[in-house]
């Protein structure tokens, strides 16, 4: 068995974080096995902190933090006001981090997350990265890692690929600025599963796994092999998290952003497991 850290993104269980739903989904996620609970905090000021320390003490969860910025709130931009409003949510967010004990910060915190109308410019992107460095020197006092989440360009206009967040992490230049990879998105932008891992080596922070459609792994069309082949072949030793979305459950910040409009699965329970036991086969080969 690898030592990878197994996660699963709190969506598979609850759409809201109040105490129950946050018992519910950290007392499920143990239940099972897994031991990180991906808690998503798009307004991280408004996140239960008592509860949810409680419900990670009492079943002896660990916490790992997402989430993704708006167009109101966007770094990636020329507009100083909506930078400054995405500088306060991420430093907020890292306050959250810090209150539950999560040594992960990461998502589409590079920008909006959501479909752009236009490119980004040089400005921007500097702009966007001068704020995300600002990010990791407060983090790294606290040993908090910071992970950049690629995604389709649907959803971002910044960051699309790995080779371009390698790019973006040259210009942040703090070492605890890393990539985070996930495979819905990868099947999107990427020539493969391999290639993407390889380039990132060292600089892979943190790790989705999502099918084609997001729903059960191995019923999409993602090449598993090849990617956990890559994590091996780098020796990725970070945390890996299962992330899936349905309209079963409905979080009112990410299912319509994602596009998720159909009923992939109704049991979050039975989809976790069967996640579990594929991912765990997956990283040992
Ligand atoms: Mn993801």
């Amino acid at each position: 068995m690898s030592g990878n850290a197994l996660g699963i993104h709190a969506l598979v269980w609850v759409g809201g974080w109040g105490p129950d739903e946050c018992e519910y989904a950290v007392a499920s996620s143990a239940a099972l096995g897994f031991d990180i609970i991906e808690i998503p905090a798009f307004e991280p000021t408004q996140m239960d902190v008592v509860a949810t320390r409680a419900s990670l003490a009492r079943h002896g969860l660990a916490p790992t933090i997402s989430l993704g910025l708006t167009h109101a709130s966007d770094i990636n931009c020329e507009d100083a006001e909506r930078i400054e409003r995405g500088r306060d949510t991420l430093m907020a967010a890292l306050d959250f981090a810090r209150a539950i004990g999560s040594d992960y910060v990461g998502g589409v915190i590079f920008g909006a997350l959501a479909r752009y109308a236009q490119p980004t410019t040089e400005r921007a992107r500097l702009n966007s990265a001068a704020v995300i460095r600002e990010l990791g020197q407060e983090a790294a006092k606290d040993g908090i890692t910071i992970g950049l989440e690629f995604v389709n360009r649907y959803e971002s206009n910044l960051l699309n690929t790995a080779q371009q967040t390698l790019d973006y992490l040259d210009i942040v230049g703090e070492d605890n600025v890393l990539v985070h990879a996930d495979t819905y998105h990868m099947n999107i932008e990427e020539t493969d599963f391999s290639t993407p891992i390889l380039a990132c080596g060292d600089r892979l922070g943190y790790v989705h796994i999502g099918e084609s459609h997001r729903g059960y792994l191995g019923s999409g069309t993602i090449d598993f092999p090849e990617f956990f082949g890559a994590l091996r072949d780098i020796d990725y030793a970070g945390p890996v998290t299962f992330e899936s979305f349905s309209s079963a459950v409905v979080d009112r910040h990410l299912s319509n952003t994602l596009a998720i409009w159909r009923n992939l699965w109704s049991d979050g329970a039975d989809l976790a497991e069967q996640a579990r036991d594929y991912i765990r086969s997956g990283l040992a080969g």
